[in-house]
């Protein structure tokens, strides 16, 4: 299989030859950059979105690792994976760099991955290639005494810090004083919380302290029925994307799908809105799938006539209403997967994972939307540079004793309410996806 990156992307933009892409040409520096002179999100889709204060920051990579080749890297990376053995695993979410997830024991996505961290019990530290909260739900769901690390802590998620803790409570304060707490005649409460798997354990942890629940881009319209049948509405953050495509679908009108933006009172809606709503939708975004267009899938179709167009449920309503089909990532590749010899595929989600599925399949024609696509700013602030340093470190020799570093914890207080409202999904009905995926199979029939 030949390797697919996102270098050559990353080139023309960096270069100016990416007509139209409204990416920065940033992506050629190296992410530790950014750790120190410029902390933000970095360069990628996410490089216009206010970054909260008080995120977590990354300290200084050592200049060895800030040096080397890639090649140094890979080398340094295997010989300290090969001593830890049994004792790591890396887990490698499907938007990561290549040259970070070759060296990964499980790729999937983020449900996947932390379903993962379950099958290896007696691996000490779970590497997370992926994002905060990513790691934050394999500390949920590992044991108390496996180690969850983020090689970069830097690697948030925009989207993910569109909906945070105390917006989310003084919305929930306003909605309680205008729908009071009493179930209706059938025994409905007012309103259930239902968090997207993209976001803080603290908000997982709301949702589990208020009858509420997590869903997967692969089980949202399981979990809003299971929401359905307890409460008359649902409050869903914080992707608006992902609720409004999902209860769309389900038959809800758009009249009954108020956005609550946090900064103005009530959400900026009537009470009567309010009233009549049936699903809350919290005004948060991807800032990756927000960049795909109907123009885009115009224009696959006019260039490739049987194109088969498949897009990300967080990309707007008219992407999602335009293509095909719509589907999570691991929708995505087994549809792929399961195509006949020779189908042409335009798809609508992350570079990195539309390049990968390119080349794991070289029988079909696979692209991306917007080929010049800026990729996810946050997964590429994971460099194979911050893998071989929190590797190494585990190591440990020489005198300098293994260190866990960039340990990811959730509080006790919280934990336990976010595990809750993550049994609830399990409970509701797993993703269809297989969970554990080593890579070997992930290349499915590549
Ligand atoms: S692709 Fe979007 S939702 Fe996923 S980690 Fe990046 S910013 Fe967050």
């Amino acid at each position: 299989m030949t390797i697919a990156s996102v270098d050559r992307t990353i080139r023309l933009i960096s270069t100016g030859k990416a007509e139209g892409s409204t990416c920065t040409p940033d992506l050629a520096v190296d992410p530790w950059y950014f750790d120190d002179k410029a902390p933000g999100y970095g360069p990628g889709s996410s490089m216009g979105d206010v970054i909260p204060t008080g995120s977590p920051r990354q300290g200084e990579l050592p200049a060895r690792y800030r040096t080397a080749s890639n090649g140094e890297l890979g080398d340094w990376i295997r010989a300290a994976k090969a001593t830890l053995g049994e004792r790591v695993v890396v887990l490698g979410h499907f938007y990561q760099r290549e040259e970070v997830l070759q060296h990964a024991d499980f790729v999937g996505d983020s449900f996947q991955l932390a379903v993962a961290t379950q099958s290896r019990p007696d691996a000490e530290a779970i590497v997370f290639c992926g994002v905060h909260f990513m790691a934050e739900t394999a500390d949920l769901l590992s044991t108390p005494e496996q180690a969850v690390i983020l090689p970069n802590l830097a690697a948030g998620c925009s989207m993910a810090d569109m909906a945070d803790i105390d917006s989310v409570t003084e919305c929930w304060e306003q909605l309680e004083e205008l729908y009071g707490t009493e179930p209706d005649a059938s025994g409905r409460v007012p309103v259930i919380p239902v968090t997207y798997m993209n976001s803080s354990a603290a908000l997982k942890g709301f949702c589990g302290e208020h009858g509420g629940i997590v869903c997967t881009s692969s089980n949202a319209e399981t979990v809003l029925e299971w929401a359905f049948e307890r409460g008359q509405r649902v409050l869903f953050f914080p992707d608006q994307h992902l609720g409004r495509n999902t209860a769309k679908a389900m038959g809800v009108p758009l009249e009954q799908m108020p956005m609550w933006n946090p900064r103005k009172p009530l959400g900026g809606n009537t009470e009567a809105e309010l009233e009549d709503s049936r699903v809350i939708l919290w005004h948060g975004f991807c800032s990756v799938h927000r960049r795909f267009t109907v123009d885009q899938i115009d224009a696959a179709r006019a260039e490739h006539p049987g194109v088969r167009v498949i897009v990300h449920p967080e990309c707007p309503m008219a992407v999602v209403d335009a293509a095909d089909e719509y589907g999570s990532t691991d929708y995505i590749a087994k549809a792929i997967a399961a195509a006949p010899a020779g189908s042409t595929f335009a798809i609508g989600t992350e570079i990195n994972l539309v390049q990968r599925l390119a080349a794991q399949y070289p029988q079909h024609t696979i692209f991306c939307l917007d080929p010049v696509v800026c990729p996810c700013s946050t997964m590429y602030r994971i460099h194979s540079g911050y893998l071989a340093w929190v590797l190494e470190a585990l190591v440990g020799g020489d005198g300098v004793p293994a260190e866990v570093l960039n340990r990811i914890t959730v509080a006790d207080d919280v934990a336990d309410h976010a595990r809750v409202a993550l049994e609830r999904m399990l409970a509701a009905k797993p993703p269809a996806a297989g969970p554990v995926a080593p890579v070997a199979s992930v290349s499915t029939g590549a």
